[in-house]
């Protein structure tokens, strides 16, 4: 890459000129004013309920939720996008707060609504039968409705609000807090000290002696913490398990798959063929190993780089990166080759780093404006290439899905990947069609590196969730057994791909989502969206051409029905272990040919 001042800056004016522009207040005052308007109707309704005619209530509520849910999405999003470039500037650190302020008046209206919802039921349920414009909306009112019927009494609810601040929620700050300012010496010499999180970044380091003594360290800090982590672990899962009991969930999981969107048998489905595919998985660890040199893989060693020295991968200019995904995009679905330009050329990418502006990528949407904008961090490598790629599919997703109703838009975490990853599987094939063996060898390096994660990492993930939540119920875990339940679900999906001695007792302090008190079971929707989008490639390998209309549409309909539903349209049957298998059949291919180049470019 030729310096980062040819990098653009994203250009946000559309949507808002400026937190002083008139159009910024006017957003504000009037998220105000209609939240007083939704909570005066939603009050006055509640005593209305016999003489009401079902259909024209259910008319009105809809047309508030569309306007607030435009308008709030729209406020967060650029507040938040303001201050993801500027971190230290206090204007938009202001807004950012003062949005959320904003808010509470409308999410007070909110629980009026699913209440009032929930109590009408059954002549909500015939408005929507005998009512054709309010079809449209069916799945999302029963959805509504369900989660409605999981609540405890108004009262216990507010009762459990009000204890969560200082309990579950507490717990998991404090989780935050100790992770965010755990650290070790690294430097005997000058006592210079690393985070945890700057010690786990030395992972991805090419001197393995680096590796092997950040592992080490890192382990050290988490056992110097490892009591106040046991018992923020145990006060999440532990209120977790009470409160789903109460709201009457069969347990973590089920609300889980719910909150997913997927049946039971769409994750055992999922589950089983992820299970199915560790023995080709500890394949291509054992095969790393080799191309380390080493006899057996360690903990430190899953994200080691794999490539031939002294070939280095081809890097990318800005305006290589345009025309790459260009070209890609459009041999998919010309229209979306076109949707990409549009965001090359119209400043939709802030891709510049710079001081101040967080890491990482992501896309945002502004319903409002009916566009969306990319934040990432280029550096010229083939990866974030794949990042802006990944971050446009999910704006392609966004494009696809603005002709629906605000309340339609809504997706679960299990579809909100799936055209992230088609993009960057429609990217990073070409890139290997193209590349020579010696290039091809990190490039699918890289790719099962990351699969390795997505499948047998996350699966881990699982069966240890699973054991917390089933002993939680009867006992509190010391911090021994985690790391013990945390081995044990490491040897049953490693395996013997990792050394036995070197794998990470403390994973269960490392990952702050099992710490999150709304949302159990954080990672399985990303295995769904990683191997979801893989089958949809291999559809459209099959398929051709042909394939890119039934994308959009799928796309369109993701917020309109469940997961299983959105895809049998479009003719997958998501609850069978076939998918999964032939989306999984990407990975097996590569590995295969993995072993061969670790052969005949390392020699080894
Ligand atoms: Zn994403």
């Amino acid at each position: 890459m030729t310096g980062s001042e040819k990098l653009p800056t994203r250009n946000l004016a559309p949507i808002f000129p400026g937190f002083d522009s008139d159009e910024y207040k006017a957003a504000k005052a009037k998220v105000s004013s209609l939240a007083a308007q939704a909570l005066e109707c939603f009050e006055a309704s509640m005593f209305a309920i016999e003489s009401e005619d079902t259909a024209t209530w259910l008319k009105q509520a809809l047309a508030f939720n569309e306007e607030l849910g435009i308008l709030i999405e729209t406020l967060s999003a650029y507040t938040y996008a303001r201050f993801s470039t500027a971190t230290r500037d206090p204007a938009a650190m202001a807004e950012l707060n003062s949005v959320e302020e904003l808010q509470l008046p409308a999410k007070k209206a909110d629980i009026l609504f699913k209440n009032a919802l929930a109590i009408r039921k059954d002549a909500v349920e015939a408005a929507l039968v005998s009512d054709s414009a309010l079809a449209p909306f069916a799945f999302h009112l029963r959805e509504e409705i369900f989660f409605q019927s999981r609540q405890m009494s108004p009262e216990l609810e507010d009762l459990a609000e009000d204890l969560g601040r200082s309990g579950a929620d507490a717990w998991s700050r404090l989780q935050e807090s100790v992770s965010s300012n755990a650290s070790a010496v690294w430097d005997e010499a000058t006592g210079a000290r690393k985070t945890v999180i700057e010690l786990r970044n030395l992972a991805f380091d090419q001197d393995r002696s680096v590796r092997e003594k950040a592992f080490n360290l890192e382990l050290s800090v988490w056992k110097s913490v490892e009591i106040p982590m046991a018992a923020a672990l145990n006060g999440v899962k532990g209120s977790t398990n009470a409160l789903n009991s109460r709201r009457g969930w069969k347990d973590a999981l089920e609300k889980s798959t719910t909150q997913a969107r997927i049946s039971a048998a769409t994750l055992d489905a999922l589950i089983s063929a992820m299970e199915s595919s560790l023995p080709m998985w500890r394949r291509y660890l054992k095969a790393k190993a080799r191309a380390l040199s080493l006899p057996a893989l360690a903990f430190y060693d899953l994200f080691a780089p794999v490539e031939k020295q002294g070939q280095p991968l081809p890097t990318f200019s800005w305006e290589d990166a345009r025309g790459f995904i260009r070209d890609k995009f459009s041999s998919f679905d010309p229209a979306m080759g076109v949707f990409a330009l549009k965001a090359f050329d119209s400043n939709w990418i802030d891709a510049q780093p710079r001081e101040g502006k967080v890491g990482g990528a992501y896309c945002t949407d502004f319903p409002m404006a009916k566009t969306a904008r990319v934040l990432c961090n280029f550096d010229g490598s083939f990866s974030s290439v794949s990042t802006v790629a990944h971050e446009l599919g999910h704006a392609w997703h966004h494009e696809c899905i603005l002709g629906q109703p605000y309340a339609l838009t809504q997706y679960p975490m299990t579809l909100a990947e799936t055209a992230s990853i088609f993009a960057v599987t429609i990217v990073s094939e070409s890139a290997l069609a193209q590349a020579s063996q010696a290039e091809r060898l990190p490039l699918i390096e890289m790719h099962l590196q990351d699969g390795c994660q997505v499948i047998v990492d996350i699966l881990s993930r699982f069966y240890f969730e699973k054991a917390v939540f089933g002993e939680r119920l009867s006992n509190e875990l010391g911090p021994d057994k985690l790391s013990a339940l945390m081995l044990d679900a490491q040897t049953r999906t490693y395996g013997d791909g990792l050394d036995p001695e070197k794998r990470h007792p403390y994973m269960w302090a490392v990952k702050g989502h099992y710490y999150i008190p709304s949302l159990s079971y954080y990672n399985f929707p990303y295995a769904f969206g990683q191997l979801f989008g893989l089958g949809l490639y291999e559809r459209y390998k099959s398929e051709g051409p042909g394939f890119a209309l039934t994308y959009r549409q799928l796309l369109g309909q993701t917020g309109s029905a469940s997961a299983v539903e959105v895809t049998r349209g479009a003719g997958f049957d998501i609850e069978k272990p076939e998918f999964w298998l032939s989306a999984l059949s990407v990975f097996e291919r590569q590995m295969m040919e993995f072993e061969n180049l670790v052969t005949e470019v390392l020699g080894r």
